[in-house]
């Protein structure tokens, strides 16, 4: 006999609870996974969609690479993304305290999804052992 998940030395009921656990397990990671690959998903169609944008003649200078409103003097200026270097308006992009710079939602996005590449998966595996 391999070493199977065995469940005959428990009652019915802990069998039960022991494979609702494992469940459930498994659809959180399947949920992770997905948000993952949907995020990935986005992040390369932003990315295609900026690079057209950019290469339009002083677009930029001028619009919101993200959602191309366009800069106007104090009501939405323009803000450089630490990341990306591309001009945002205040609505795209947040104020990384860290890193004392703006930073859009493409490239808190792309961000998040590193972290959750390199940093989440190992702790979801250490955290059953
Ligand atoms: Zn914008
Ligand atoms: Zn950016």
């Amino acid at each position: 006999m391999g070493r199977k998940l065995d469940l005959s030395g428990l009652t019915d009921d802990e069998a039960k609870h022991v494979l609702k656990v494992v469940q459930r397990d498994m659809k959180l990671r399947k949920k992770e996974e997905e948000r993952l690959s949907e995020m990935k998903q986005e992040l390369a169609e932003e990315g295609s969609r900026c690079s057209i944008l950019s290469k339009q003649h002083r677009f930029n200078e001028h619009c919101c690479i993200r959602c191309c409103a366009p800069f106007t003097f104090l009501l939405n200026p323009k803000r450089q993304c630490l990341d990306c270097q591309f001009n945002v308006c205040k609505t795209c992009c947040t104020y990384s305290k860290r890193d004392k710079a703006w930073l859009c939602s493409a490239c808190q996005k792309g961000r998040l999804v590193s972290f959750y590449t390199f940093t989440c998966k190992p702790a979801v595996e250490m955290r059953e052992q």
